[in-house]
């Protein structure tokens, strides 16, 4: 999610694709040199999306960001979110890694044999000194040592020393700073002897050279696993076919997918993938939606129902008329917005960038401290052994394992979503919705289908000549309703036309959210909607208000309507509950999460459904600024709460909930305000991306845990602290493994969340 900062003012987003980060503190030293730069209002760094996302003044360069960050000493260059294409387009940077990493693996190996070997067997030993002598052996070796340190690790002086400019020294640092105490000991002993005591002079080419392989080793294999975080995004974007079968002017050829344009009539023969989000005007099939929304039964659809590109029309063919395309396609959104989801932050994060920032400053003073220590006290070759164990705690400390710990499940848990039918639209809603206390329901189109039927019709006693037809008061409602957006609405049309009665034109429509609506019909105003709704214009409701009460009891919602200055009728509607309504709130409760029902519905309908889907906390009657009162009750009570809606009267309630769920066939006005949509048809999205929350947060804390523990707890070992009590102390080659193992855990661990059960 780009960052936002005054909402008011235009603004221009920017997404830069950034090079040669490695830690928190590279992120910190991207975003404080994009601050910096005039016209950027705010900017937030991902670490392992390995992206920007800068929000900057109206009409400011991206070129000029980029050039920003390069002057930190990273590379960038400007992305395009919407790149329908696969975006994993073999990464320059990673390419040239594996090349430093091959040159250095190459020189570092006889290195290794060489010292390693002659230790292990003297007789090797001997051998090399007998064919060589000595110093000649010694400057064989540091001529591979320096390849290794100027060639492979040439990366470590540029941002090292960059970051040493900005006064914020990140893991380059501490690399750059410890392989080169070591090979510059060594070369030193190896150039001028006589400048060190006798018992010093030892080499430790092999350090350095081993140091560096195994860091370029560590991020290789990172690199290689951060591409499969994105699996998920390459996984939705494979499903776009590439041509489709297009029939225009009455001829059938087929075309490749981006030549499509809205209402071109598409042929879908069975087994195909459907090209474009469209309509279905002829035939029957039974389509897969499984992999946008992790419903695994086909549904069946007939000419009128809508299918989103991307699904596979498994049995039957279809003929279809495009309605989205391209860009304007429901895969293309899903994919925008996991993207952006990726680069979020969480909470979390700020207090991991917090740790990291003073950590490595802390530790280039422990690893003097540890060297003058070891100087001053240490037994013979102090030198050596100080310079060695200084190096040890520089390169044990690295915090990029930290600096992956969040970024990388992000990464992996929103993407799970995706496919399960769950999109983060804010990845920051991963945190907050993994510590909800509470989750609050709307009734109509949340907990029920959203697809309501009449199904009774009372009129309201009057004198004979006076009286209205049951088929004038659909006719007249109808009328209004057609102009209505509500559930409600649709079902008083549709039955007015399966009836075959002819609608009339309207004027002065008036439609109040969680009441009703109003209009002019053939001279009179006709008013439709809730009990509520009559009172408040004046209008009498009691005459009808016993057949009303006993709809409601049988969980159907009575619509009232009125003609002029009487109601004249009262309608039973009813919408059938999602099938997995119940099932949802038992998981929800059987998490220890409280749940409340809260409609604009009158409360013996409210109340008949709570009891069929097990809710006991029931607010009726609320109009939408009360629906966000009640959220702000229910945190009161309970702490952070989810709501989850449908209509544009629940938009207030989702922007104020702590996390705001949305059902996806339901309004725009409430996918825009909330932070998590519901793809998948049902409400089991609800307990699904809670337990999604749950484990990413579950995951982030172990991989912190293992980054960061893990560090701290090895550096005095590092320091040699207890070398006096067992001897023990931390080879320098064996601190560059574990530290490059560490990172590579915690991406592993992140990886664990494509499997986890939700
Ligand atoms: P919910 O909170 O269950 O989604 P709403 O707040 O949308 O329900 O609506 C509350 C009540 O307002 C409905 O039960 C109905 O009585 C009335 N109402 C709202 N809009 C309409 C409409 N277009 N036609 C008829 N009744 C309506
Ligand atoms: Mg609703």
């Amino acid at each position: 999610m780009p960052p936002t900062s005054d909402r008011s003012a235009p603004s221009d987003h920017a997404t830069l694709r950034v090079t040669g980060m490695h830690c928190a503190t590279c992120v910190a030293g991207v975003e404080r040199a994009l601050r910096r730069t005039p016209g950027v209002r705010a900017a937030s760094v991902n670490l392992a999306a390995a992206s920007a996302a800068v929000e900057t003044d109206p009409g400011i360069d991206t070129e000029t960001l980029a050039e920003a960050i390069r002057k930190a000493g990273y590379d960038a260059e400007t992305v395009d979110l919407n790149a329908t294409t696969d975006d994993h387009t073999p990464d320059p940077e990673h390419a040239r890694l594996r090349r430093n990493l091959t040159l250095a693996a190459v020189c570092t190996a006889p290195l290794v044999v060489i010292e390693m070997g002659g230790h292990l067997v003297p007789a090797f030993h001997h051998a090399i000194m007998g064919a060589m002598g000595e110093r000649p052996l010694r400057f064989v070796l540091l001529t591979l040592a320096a390849i290794v340190q100027f060639g492979s690790g040439r990366r470590f002086y540029t941002t090292g020393l960059a970051s040493f400019r900005r006064l914020a020294p990140d893991m380059n640092a501490l690399v750059m700073l410890g392989t080169s105490a070591a090979f510059a000991y060594s070369a030193l002993v190896t150039i001028a002897p006589a400048l060190l005591p006798e018992g010093s002079r030892h080499v430790y080419f092999e350090a350095s050279a081993v140091i560096i392989t195994l860091v370029l080793l560590g991020r290789h294999l990172e690199a290689s696993a951060r591409g499969r975080t994105s699996g998920a995004i390459r996984a939705l974007l494979k499903l776009r076919p590439a041509t489709a079968r297009v029939r225009r002017d009455g001829r059938e050829t087929d075309l490749p997918a981006e030549q499509l344009r809205v209402g071109d009539e598409i042929v879908v023969r069975p087994g195909e993938r459907i090209a474009a989000d469209a309509e279905v005007i002829e035939g029957e099939a039974f389509v897969d939606e499984s992999m946008l929304t992790g419903e695994p039964e086909p549904q069946r659809r007939t000419p009128g129902d809508r299918v989103v590109g991307g699904t596979v029309a498994q049995s039957g063919s279809l003929i279809i008329r495009a309605t989205g395309v391209g860009r304007d396609t429901v895969l293309s959104q899903v994919v925008r917005t996991v993207r952006e989801a990726q680069a979020a932050k969480l909470p979390i994060q700020t207090l991991v960038d917090r740790v990291t920032s003073v950590f490595v400053p802390v530790v280039i003073v422990i690893a003097a401290i540890t060297f003058i220590v070891w100087q001053l006290l240490g037994p013979e070759p102090a030198f050596a052994m100080a310079v060695s164990n200084a190096v040890a705690v520089l390169i044990i400390a690295c915090p990029c394992a930290m600096g992956l710990a969040t970024p990388t499940s992000i990464m992996v848990a929103t993407g799970r979503g995706a496919t399960l039918g769950v999109l983060f639209r804010r990845g920051d809603a991963l945190q907050r919705i993994a510590s909800v206390q509470g989750v609050l329901l709307d009734k109509t189109g949340t907990l029920t289908a959203g697809a309501p039927s009449l199904t009774d019709v009372v009129l309201r006693a009057q004198s004979p000549h006076e009286r209205t037809t049951e088929h004038q008061a659909l006719r007249l409602a109808a009328s209004v309703e057609t102009r209505s957006e509500h559930p409600l609405a649709r079902a008083v049309v549709a039955e007015a036309e399966s009836r075959g009665l002819a609608l009339s034109t309207i004027t002065a429509f008036e439609s109040r959210p969680a009441r009703g609506v109003r209009a002019r019909v053939e001279g009179a105003h006709v008013s439709v909607g809730s009990a509520a709704w009559l009172r408040e214009l004046g209008i009498d409701p009691d005459p009808l208000e016993p057949d009303a009460d006993r709809f409601a009891a049988a969980g159907k919602t009575p619509v009232f309507v009125a003609i002029g200055a009487n109601a004249v009728a009262c309608f039973a509607i009813s919408d059938p509950l999602k099938p997995d309504a119940e099932e949802s709130v038992r998981t929800l409760h059987a998490m220890r999460l409280t749940t409340e029902l809260v409609t604009g519905d009158r409360e013996r309908t409210a109340r008949a459904i709570a009891g069929r889907v097990g809710i006991s906390r029931v607010r009726s009657e609320v109009l939408p600024e009360q629906k966000a009162e009640a959220v702000r009750d229910a945190q009161r009570e309970l702490g952070p709460v989810a709501f989850v809606g449908d209509g544009i009267n629940d938009a207030p309630a989702l922007a104020t909930a702590d996390v705001g769920i949305a059902i996806a066939a339901g309004t725009d006005v409430a996918i825009e305000s909330a932070d998590v949509v519901l793809i998948a048809p049902g409400v089991m999205g609800v307990p699904r991306a809670i337990r999604i929350g749950r484990a990413t947060m579950r995951n982030i804390r172990q991989n912190l845990f293992w980054a960061f523990a893990y560090n701290a707890a090895l550096i005095p070992v590092a320091a040699g602290v207890l070398y006096p009590l067992t001897g023990w102390l931390l080879n320098p080659m064996l601190a560059a493994g574990a530290m490059s193992l560490s990172s590579v855990s915690v991406v592993a661990n992140a990886l664990r969340l494509r499997r986890v059960r939700i």
